[in-house]
């Protein structure tokens, strides 16, 4: 279903005192300042080993909601120093990242294997945070549009209708990532409303319109309502300030 929604991806940061006390900080002022029947769907993302005890202040409820960033895509077996979705979904996990630029780029994983790993999480009642984005060289080339179309068909749309429902789809340019060099709302729109298209002509209009589609890179709680207010982006998908309690729930605040 689609819906405001903010994850942060924390990445490989944070030791457990600071993830406990960056997580109670988050919370209490979700609290405070927040809850209410149309709130947004928060979802925050630790690094492995941070998961059950983020996810035990967080309260196990809807939202907010406990993420991994990635899973294998095998159910169990001899892969040393891996993660299986079903493990992630066994400790409280409701949602994985998926195709991170950092995990495509540093550790080559491809369309092909992505595939592998949506079925798994899906198969272990996990939804996906599917992530799609061109490189500076491909947007100054020109081929973003070409580009983003490849990695959905060739990533995601081989998922059926049922599937599809359960994903969230993530925009981020990955000259935008970690840099402060976001993109212009108007830029952020353009690929949200080419993905929109692209999921209506492989499913259906109904499954455009319900979609989720987050933007991600180098938001941050100043620019953040910016570019929510476009009309095809549903919220972000936030990295360094997600890391600062403020900045994150400001940044949820900001639709
Ligand atoms: P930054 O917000 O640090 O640019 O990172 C974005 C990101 O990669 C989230 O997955």
């Amino acid at each position: 279903m689609r819906q405001n929604f903010v994850a942060g991806n924390w990445k490989m940061n944070l030791t457990l005192p600071e993830a406990q006390a960056l997580t109670s900080e988050i919370v209490q002022m979700l609290h405070d300042e927040l809850l209410g029947a149309d709130s947004p769907q928060v979802v925050i993302c630790p690094p492995f080993p941070l998961l059950p005890a983020v996810g035990h202040l967080l309260g196990g409820g809807p939202t907010p909601a406990l993420g991994a960033q990635n899973c294998h895509q095998k159910e169990s077996g001899a892969y040393t120093g891996e993660v299986s979705a079903k493990l992630l979904q066994s400790i409280g996990c409701q949602y994985v990242i998926l195709g991170h630029s950092e995990r495509r780029q540093y550790f080559h994983e491809d369309d092909a294997l992505l595939s592998q790993k949506l079925k798994a999480a899906l198969t272990a009642g996990l939804k996906p945070i599917f992530c799609v984005g061109e490189s500076l060289d491909t947007r100054e080339a020109e081929e973003t549009f070409d580009f983003i179309a490849k990695q959905l068909k060739d990533g995601l749309f081989h998922l059926s209708n049922e599937e599809f429902d359960q994903v969230v789809i993530a925009y981020e340019p990955i000259w935008a990532i970690g840099t402060g060099k976001t993109a212009t709302s108007q830029q952020a729109q353009e690929v949200h409303a080419f993905i929109r298209e692209q999921v209506a002509q492989a499913y259906d209009a109904q499954a455009a319109q319900n979609t989720t589609i987050l933007y991600g890179g180098s938001c941050n709680a100043q620019n953040a309502r910016e570019i929510f207010s476009q009309p095809d982006v549903d919220g972000g998908l936030i990295g360094g300030a997600a890391l600062k309690s403020r900045d994150f729930v400001t940044i949820v605040k900001s639709f």
